[in-house]
C-alpha cells in the first residue's frame, strides 16, 4: 500500500540555479510563522477597530484551545472524510504530460470535494469553532459565490443561521450560486453601496459583526483578515498538502519515477493565488522540504503591464487591507485600484500575508498567467483528460503547461486543481462566443450549437 516514507530534507540537497540561497534555518523561520501577534515577518498582524478587539481575542483564545485538541481534530478529520469525501486523489495527467513532452503533471483533485472546491475544508473548521464558542449565527461575504455556497452548506449541515453578504452587482452576475445558497437556507443580502462588489460586501459583513458580535461568528474564506484568520485558515487547508506528502511517493513509485531525490516528492508544487488559501494549503507542509519549488500563480488578466490584472504580489506594494499588512494593488495615493481577472475567485486586490512573507524570504516564487493562457489551459484539460477545471485552477494548469516542456520526463509537477469548472461554463461560452450554452438571458431564443462547437475546434 504505502510507498517509501518521505525522508527529512537533506541539508546538503541540490541548490537550484537562479533561486535564492535557502538554508534550513531560514526555512524553519518561515515554517514557524506567524509570531504570537500574527506577524509573518513584517506582514499580517491585526488592524481592527476597537469594537472588534474583544471578538478577535475570543476567537484567538478559542483557536488556541482547540488547535491541538484531540477531540476537535478527530471530529474535523471525520467531517472531511464523510461529508467532503477526503482524501482527494492525486491523478497523473498522462495524456497531457505526454503531449507536452516534458515533466509528468500530477493533479491534486480538490475539484472532487463536496461543493466542488477546496473552500469547504476551511469552512468546516470555522463552523466547528463557532459551535464550540456558542455562536449560533454565521455571517460571510462572497464575491463569485463559492465561499458563500460552502458556508451555506455547512450551516445547513450544523443547523446554524447563515447570512451571506454579496455585492448587488455580483448577485446579478452569479445568480445560480445565489439560488444555491437560498436552497440551502441562507439569507443573501445584496450590498448596494460603493461599486456593489466584493469589497463593499466585506465592509457590510464587518459592520454586521460589530453590531452582533455576541451571537455571531464571521467565517472568512481565505488566508486574509486579522490574526488569527490567516494562520487558522492555513491550518485547516493544510490537509491538502499533508495528503500530498503521503500520496506522492506512492504515485511516483508506481510510475518508477525517482521523484525529487531522497524526498520522493515532486520537483515543484503549483497553485493559483487569489487570497491564497488553496496555495497555502498545499504549500505549507512542503515548506521544510527545500528541494521542492513552490510556485504561486497570480491572475495576470490582460497582461502584467496592462493595469488589468489581480497580481498583488508581483505588481502591488505593502499596505494595510482587510485587517492585515500585505501586498496590495494601490495607486500613488494609497487607494485600492480596480482589479481584473477572467476568474472571479482570483479577482482580489490583496493576498494573504504569509504569501507576502514567502515571497520576500524567497521560499516561494510568484508568476502570472493571463486570461487567454488560462482559457487555453481550460480547454486543453477538458479535451486531453476529461476534466473541466475551474477557471481559477486553470491558471495553475497553464503554468504547469508552460514549465513542463522545459523539464525532463522523469521529473514531476504537482498542480493543485482547486475546483471544478461547472460554475464557469457560462463565462467560457461567452468568451468563445458560443451560443451552445443557453444562459438565462438567451432562454427562448434559438441555440446555435453547431456554431459553438465550431468555435471550440
Ligand atoms: C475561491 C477559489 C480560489 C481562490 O481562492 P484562494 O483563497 O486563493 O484559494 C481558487 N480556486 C477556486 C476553485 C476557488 O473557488
Amino acid at each position: 500500500m504505502t510507498g517509501p516514507a518521505a525522508a527529512p530534507p537533506d541539508p546538503s540537497g541540490p541548490q537550484r540555479a537562479g533561486l535564492p540561497d535557502f538554508t534550513i534555518r531560514t526555512t524553519m523561520l518561515t515554517y514557524d510563522q506567524p509570531d504570537a501577534s500574527g506577524h509573518f515577518g513584517p506582514y499580517g498582524g491585526s488592524f481592527i477597530s476597537e469594537t472588534l478587539t474583544h471578538a478577535i481575542e475570543q476567537l484567538r483564545q478559542a483557536y488556541a484551545r482547540y488547535q491541538h485538541d484531540l477531540a476537535f481534530q478527530r471530529e474535523f478529520r471525520h467531517e472531511l472524510a464523510h461529508f467532503v469525501g477526503r482524501p482527494s486523489p492525486i491523478y497523473h495527467a498522462q495524456r497531457l504530460s505526454h503531449e507536452l513532452g516534458g515533466a509528468q503533471i500530477f493533479l491534486k483533485r480538490e475539484d472532487l470535494n463536496h461543493t466542488g472546491a477546496h473552500k469547504i475544508n476551511n469552512v468546516i473548521g470555522q463552523a466547528m469553532l463557532a459551535q464550540r464558542m456558542g455562536k449560533p449565527r454565521i455571517i460571510a461575504e462572497t464575491g463569485a459565490g463559492q465561499h458563500g455556497v460552502a458556508t451555506a452548506t455547512i450551516c445547513a449541515r450544523y443547523g446554524l443561521e447563515c447570512v451571506v453578504y454579496m455585492g448587488a452587482e455580483d448577485v446579478k452576475r452569479q445568480s445560480p450560486n445565489v439560488y444555491r445558497m437560498k436552497l440551502l437556507g441562507a439569507t443573501v443580502v445584496p450590498v448596494e453601496s460603493g461599486s456593489r462588489t466584493l469589497k463593499d460586501a466585506l465592509n457590510e459583513a464587518m459592520r454586521d459583526w460589530v453590531t452582533n458580535v455576541e451571537n455571531t461568528f464571521y467565517i472568512i474564506g481565505t488566508v486574509a483578515g486579522p490574526h488569527p484568520y490567516p494562520m487558522m485558515v492555513r491550518d485547516f487547508q493544510s490537509v491538502i498538502g499533508e495528503e500530498c506528502l503521503r500520496q506522492m511517493p506512492e504515485m511516483l513509485a508506481e510510475l518508477g519515477l525517482p521523484g525529487n531525490g531522497v524526498e520522493a516528492q515532486p520537483d515543484a508544487v503549483i497553485a493559483c493565488v487569489g487570497g491564497g488559501s488553496n496555495a497555502m494549503g498545499i504549500f505549507y507542509p512542503y515548506i521544510p522540504l527545500e528541494g521542492v519549488r513552490l510556485i504561486g500563480v497570480e491572475a495576470a488578466g490582460e497582461g502584467l503591464d496592462s493595469g488589468k490584472h489581480s497580481a498583488s504580489l508581483q505588481k502591488g506594494q505593502p499596505g494595510v487591507l482587510h485587517g492585515n499588512r500585505t501586498y496590495i494593488l494601490q495607486n500613488d495615493d494609497g487607494q485600492i485600484t480596480e482589479t481584473h481577472s477572467i476568474s472571479a475567485g482570483l479577482d482580489y486586490p490583496g493576498v494573504g500575508p504569509e504569501h507576502a512573507w514567502l515571497k520576500d524570504s524567497g521560499r516561494a516564487e510568484y508568476v502570472g498567467v493571463t486570461d487567454a493562457e488560462a482559457l487555453a489551459a481550460f480547454h486543453r484539460l477538458c479535451r486531453t483528460e476529461g476534466i473541466i477545471p475551474a477557471l481559477e485552477s486553470s491558471h495553475a494548469v497553464a503554468y504547469a503547461m508552460r514549465l513542463a516542456p522545459t523539464m525532463r520526463p522523469d521529473q514531476s509537477l504537482l498542480v493543485n486543481l482547486s475546483g471544478r469548472g461547472d460554475k464557469d461554463i457560462g463565462t467560457v461560452a461567452d468568451l468563445s462566443q458560443a451560443d451552445f450554452y443557453c444562459r438565462p438571458s438567451c432562454r427562448g431564443q434559438s441555440v446555435k450549437g453547431d456554431v459553438a462547437l465550431a468555435s471550440l475546434r
